[in-house]
């Protein structure tokens, strides 16, 4: 990759300028939306692949819905000024809503808009999948200031039998252990909820594409909510068992601290190295027991499913005050946020990856670093004696039973520094990888 691509700051801009692209498509869990949004990250992600569901495939317990597709939609007042319209906001219309062509008083359309009371300024973002049902979002002032009349109201939508897209996207490692990593795809003028997500993880699949072959193998996928995990899930029996470690990614944008939501498991592989790779991080780090609530770790998470699938988020879902309404939007996400979460699921990753077993070759008191040159392997750099404190930590805890991130957690060094410590250990003799590289 060139140093553009690396550079924070143009990275996290980067991220900002395709969240301003997707953010006008109207986008729902089915429809043509969801394929644009997927159509526009091929040229980023060449490798991705677009898989189409049928309406009325039975997933587990539940059954791909019909799509949705919509055209246009307004209000009309009785003056006949167009006082709601698509074309400002895909916000605006309930999400699924039925299409409906009619004139009637405001008493009649009232019952149908929906309104933030507490957040007049707004406009709150409504769906109902499952529910048939018609309706229009908008800012409660501007409710407050319609007048009694009839009004035209109009929303020109489809739902039928086509299916359900989803984007999957595989990167081969050395190894068929496999990370999954998840996104929603599904919400239309959100940016934090969920299109910090997508841009995430489109960034985080060209970088670990573009850095050689990887020990792990990572899997992506970009599906709407519930639904298109649940169909994924539903069609990939064969993968569950390859998939080791995961994380869903949304809500990245905000300047907020990292939190952590652990596996059901508790103490999986990946809820140790978010633990060990992130808790030293300036943003700060708040780690949270699994409930099934949220996003898709739900379906991951299912007993009957049990994949080791935590989730990454800055502050989670419905804990700002912006979250499903239309100040979610690009003053909300910050370039710089941005690019600081992508470096936080690199440095997850990147522990995952340098996690091993490790032998020490000389057990009996500690071996003479010293004499093998090893106190001034950094040549006094500042991080010498936090390497030689590595170093002994490493020796102390490479008994067989520990591995890299048991000792990150203990000694409280970060994952990265033992890594490279063992390496410098490996080399001279004093330690030997117990575990398969
Ligand atoms: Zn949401």
């Amino acid at each position: 990759m060139s140093r553009a691509d690396t550079d924070p700051s143009q990275t996290g801009l980067r991220m900002h300028r395709l969240i301003a692209e997707l953010l006008p498509i109207p986008r729902s869990i089915t429809g043509d939306g969801l394929r644009q949004t997927l159509a526009r990250l091929r040229p980023l992600l060449p490798d991705l692949r677009i898989h189409e569901v049928p309406s009325g495939t039975q997933v587990f317990d539940w059954i791909v819905p019909d799509e949705w597709n919509l055209r246009d939609a307004w209000i009309k007042g009785p003056d006949g000024r167009t006082v709601v319209a698509l074309r400002d906001s895909s916000l605006h219309v309930l999400n699924y809503s039925l299409p409906i062509r009619r004139t009637l008083p405001l008493s009649e359309l009232r019952p149908h808009l929906h309104t933030l009371p507490d957040r007049p300024g707004w406009i709150p973002y409504r769906t109902s999948y499952y529910e048939p049902a018609w309706g229009f979002c908008l800012a409660h002032e501007r409710l407050a200031d319609l007048p009694e009349g009839d009004y035209e109201v109009c929303i020109d939508s489809t739902l039928a039998p086509g299916s359900l897209t989803y984007g999957e996207l595989f990167i081969p490692g050395r190894q068929p252990d496999e990370v999954l990593i998840s996104c929603h795809i599904c919400h239309p003028a959100l940016a934090n909820d969920n299109l910090s997500g997508v841009a995430l993880v489109t960034e985080l699949a060209r970088h670990l594409a573009g850095q050689g072959t990887r020990q792990l193998s990572y899997r992506f996928l970009l599906v709407p909510g519930t639904i298109g995990a649940i169909a994924w899930l539903a069609r990939n029996p064969s993968a569950w068992s390859r998939i080791r470690h995961g994380l869903v990614v949304a809500c990245v944008g905000d300047p907020g601290p990292f939190h952590y939501k652990r596996t059901r498991q508790g103490n999986a592989d990946i809820d140790r190295a978010v633990i060990a790779a992130l808790r030293h991080r300036p943003e700060g780090l708040v780690i949270r027991d699994f409930d099934p609530f949220g996003f898709d770790e739900r379906q991951y998470n299912s007993p009957g499913i049990n994949l080791m699938v935590g989730r990454l988020t800055r502050t989670p879902d419905g804990e700002y005050p912006e979250y499903h309404t239309s100040a979610d939007n690009l003053a909300l996400v910050r370039p710089e946020a941005l690019a600081g979460s992508l470096s936080a699921y690199i440095d997850v990753f990147d522990a995952l990856e340098a996690n091993r077993r490790y032998l020490n070759l000389q057990p009996r008191c500690e071996p003479q670093l010293g004499r093998r040159g090893l106190y001034h392997s950094l040549g006094g750099a500042p991080s010498s004696s936090e390497l030689k404190r590595a170093m002994l930590w490493l020796l102390n805890l490479s008994d067989g039973t520990h591995d890299l991130l048991a000792i990150a957690l203990r000694s409280d060094l970060s994952p990265r520094l033992l890594d490279t410590a063992a390496r410098l250990l490996v080399e001279h003799g004093l330690l030997a990888a117990v575990d398969p590289p």
